[in-house]
């Protein structure tokens, strides 16, 4: 059921072809319906009429037949009926269509109203108010109604025709009804019914079959630009449409395979551009490296020797100092990006336990230093992945340096946990958290909350950290809330494992 839902969602062809087969049923069932209530009362009609005038000349007959009769002895009467009936329904080779019923004389009380008939006709297949017409009224009536043989269960539509006689001898009145079976109509109806039914079952199976062709041919150039589209977006820019023709299609093609060329050579001079801009960053940082080291040794001397200089110059060889070292930490994070741009970072794998670094954390000297107490969750157990050692520390570090720079909190909180296919590791703080769309954007390149109040932070921390992660396979992600804290969770697959679900959810979330 849902495979066929999904079918239904998911494939135009299938919606054009059903729809267009339902619709054509409905169409075809009402035609249908229509021609065969048209052809049924036309077979009734034609049918009455024939009917109609038999009888008339039937009655006629009986009549003459009563008119003829003097005698009023019953038996001789009765006698003089039965002949009657007889010769009426005598049909000289042929098949009889009809069946008789005589009722009368209809003054006999005694007894009942004695009745004659041709065949053991069940009493229901006279229809009662047709009887009281008849008796009533002198005329000819007619209805439609069921003919049904006594100890037959067959019942076959049928056209009743009656009228009163009268036999002037003894002034008695009869009633007599010819039953006209409608079995030859009912089987040419039946006919009709299953030619209709087969016909149009065959008509709705072929527009079902135009429509699929027809979609087919519509819908094939879309699915092939569809894959394109896909192998496009997969990073596959060489695809293109094969244009056959001049028709619409052709034309989609030819304006598919254009936007495709000029997207190509957009992203072609996008990447030049972006590989010159990496070139330049890394070509400067490593041009600034030698001068660098000679200026920092430099300002060594004279930051040593500040003891001796006048307050004045003993401060600027402080500040030197400082921004220097600074210099020299944001030179060596732009080198250390311009490898992950270059895609020259490699990873040197060994076991590490994550568990074990988020110990060794709550002893770092920096958190001392800033008077942070340090809570740990979950380290008590072995967390083994495949990593490098050197970045993850890196990662870390940086975290638990950033909850001690910026987030003012007094606490914070190193959580472990795995579950199958990763470990995770959460640095949690209690301080100013993050606001909006912080969690996403301490991410970027050179952003800092503040950057006034940044204390000498270069805003590419967490932008290596995120680099490091991604290049595990991992993820680092971040959350907050303004004033209650902010919680970044670290997340590495374990081997042959994901980290498409980390394995701490985080309180701030
Ligand atoms: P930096 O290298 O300057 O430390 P990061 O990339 O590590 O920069 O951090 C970027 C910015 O994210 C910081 O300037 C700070 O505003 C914000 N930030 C990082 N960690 C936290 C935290 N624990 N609480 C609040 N803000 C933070």
């Amino acid at each position: 059921m849902r495979s066929l839902t999904s079918i239904w969602r998911r494939s135009i062809q299938a919606r054009v072809v059903t729809s267009t087969i339902v619709l054509s049923a409905l169409v075809i069932s009402l035609t249908g319906w229509a021609l065969l209530r048209d052809v049924a009362s036309g077979l009734a009609d034609s049918r009455r009429v024939a009917a109609i005038s038999e009888a008339r000349s039937g009655f006629k007959y009986a009549q003459t037949q009563l008119d003829a009769t003097v005698e009023t002895e019953p038996a001789m009467q009765s006698q003089t009926l039965t002949q009657m009936v007889d010769s009426l329904t005598s049909s000289r080779g042929a098949k009889r269509t009809y069946e008789l019923v005589l009722e009368g004389p209809l003054s006999a009380t005694d007894s009942g109203v004695p009745t004659r008939s041709s065949a053991a006709i069940t009493p229901g297949s006279l229809p009662a108010d047709l009887t009281t017409a008849v008796k009533d009224r002198p005329g000819t009536y007619w209805r439609y109604s069921n003919l049904a043989l006594l100890g037959s269960a067959a019942r076959d539509p049928a056209v009743v025709v009656g009228s009163q006689l009268r036999a002037p001898g003894s002034g008695d009145t009869y009633a007599l009804f010819y039953l006209f079976s409608m079995e030859n109509q009912q089987s040419t109806l039946d006919l009709v019914r299953r030619a209709l039914l087969l016909g149009g079952l065959a008509m709705v199976l072929m527009v079902g079959g135009v429509a699929w062709l027809v979609s087919r041919q519509v819908l094939d150039p879309v699915r092939m630009a569809r894959r394109i589209a896909e192998r496009y977006a997969s990073g596959n820019l060489e695809q293109r449409m094969h244009v056959r023709g001049e028709d619409d299609i052709a034309r989609l093609s030819t304006s598919f395979n254009q936007m495709a060329a000029s997207l190509q050579s957009q992203i072609r001079r996008l990447e030049n551009l972006s590989r010159l801009q990496q070139r330049f960053v890394s070509d400067v940082s490593h041009e600034l490296r030698t001068p660098l080291t000679t200026v920092q040794m430099a300002s060594e001397i004279l930051f040593d020797a500040r003891e001796t200089f006048d307050p004045q110059t003993s401060r600027s060889a402080e500040l030197l100092k400082g921004e220097l070292d600074r210099f020299e930490a944001l030179l060596t994070d732009l080198l250390d990006l311009s490898r992950f741009d270059a895609g020259a970072a490699r990873l040197e794998l060994d076991t590490v336990d994550l568990a074990q670094i988020a110990r060794q954390s709550a002893d770092d000297a920096l958190l001392a230093r800033n008077g942070i107490a340090v809570r740990l969750i979950g380290a008590d157990q072995p967390a083994i992945v495949e990593a490098d050692i050197r970045r993850i520390d890196r990662i870390v570090r940086n975290l638990l340096a950033n909850a001690a720079k910026y987030s003012g909190s007094a606490g914070i909180e190193i959580e472990v946990s795995q579950n199958e296919q990763c470990v995770s590791l959460a640095v949690r703080d209690h301080g100013i958290g993050l606001a909006g769309d912080e969690n996403l954007r301490v991410f970027d390149r050179f952003w800092r909350a503040d950057p006034a109040r940044a204390q000498g932070g270069t805003g590419l921390g967490l932008a290596i950290s995120r680099e490091d992660a991604s290049l595990h396979g991992g993820t680092l992600l971040a959350w907050g809330r303004p004033g209650e804290g902010s919680e970044f969770v670290l997340t590495i697959p374990k081997p042959e494992g994901t980290a498409t679900r980390p394995a701490i959810v985080s309180v701030y979330a």
